[in-house]
């Protein structure tokens, strides 16, 4: 898959925003893999489905898999053509995605259609940038650009609490430190493709880096 690019990390790494940028920048098609388990969490909380019962969770997702766009300056998602960009980023859909997105047929569900978008992205020139967490290791093990971004807890923390100063939404540092801490522990940990990096992938840290200095090393990668 010589037109994949995949960039798996934790939150707050800064991973969508270059993920973006450097689609954009090789004009190629995007794909947010975490918008499509934050849809389908979206879906299970508004049909009051308790996320502990994994049936009725994947019997949600089943039937409600999200419409990704593939445009990154305008990475639309919609439900059943309802807009939802904006909703999943919330603190529900926030606190919620780790656990739907632990269920197994949740998973391979949505690694079915993702690896459907990218066959469809790559007939068409530009390739494809995919973003998440399991992208190098399970989604597309053959891509031929993997990256791994890393950041130390505390500045993920602080770009998560910006991102929601941004959103307008109320920012609580403390929290969203604890709460970054608390998803990362839960990712690395269960069972089902935990949160680690492809040995064949790049590992860069963003900690000392802003935008301009990641999506600069991404396309000296990728140009490689
Ligand atoms: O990237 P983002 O923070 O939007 O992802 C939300 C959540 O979705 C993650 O915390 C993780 O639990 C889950 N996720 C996943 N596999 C992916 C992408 C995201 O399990 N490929």
């Amino acid at each position: 898959l010589r037109g994949v690019v995949a960039l798996d990390g934790p939150s707050g790494t800064g991973k969508s925003t270059v993920a973006r940028k450097l689609a954009a920048a090789l004009s190629a098609s995007y794909l947010d893999t975490g918008a499509m388990y934050r849809a389908v969490t979206l879906a299970v909380l508004r049909a009051g489905v308790p996320v502990a019962d994994a049936d009725a969770v994947a019997e949600v997702a089943a039937a409600s898999l999200p419409e990704m766009g593939s445009d990154p300056r305008d990475p639309a998602v919609s439900m059943a053509g309802e807009d939802v960009a904006l909703e999943i980023r919330g603190p529900e859909v926030t606190g919620a995605v780790s656990a739907v997105s632990a269920v197994a047929r949740v998973r391979e569900l949505l690694v079915a259609e993702q690896r459907r978008i990218i066959a469809d992205a790559l007939a068409s020139p530009g390739g494809v940038v995919v973003e998440g967490r399991d992208i190098g290791t399970v989604v597309a093990r053959d891509a031929g650009l993997k990256v791994y971004l890393t950041a130390s807890a505390q500045a993920r923390a602080r770009r998560r609490s910006d991102q929601d100063v941004a959103a307008g939404r109320l920012a609580d540092l403390e929290r969203t430190h604890a709460d970054v801490q608390r998803r990362d522990a839960f990712d690395s940990g269960r069972a089902v493709s935990p949160l680690r990096m492809a040995e064949d992938a790049v590992e860069l840290d963003t900690t000392d880096l802003d935008v301009a200095g990641v999506l600069d090393r991404l396309l000296g990668l990728a140009e490689a």
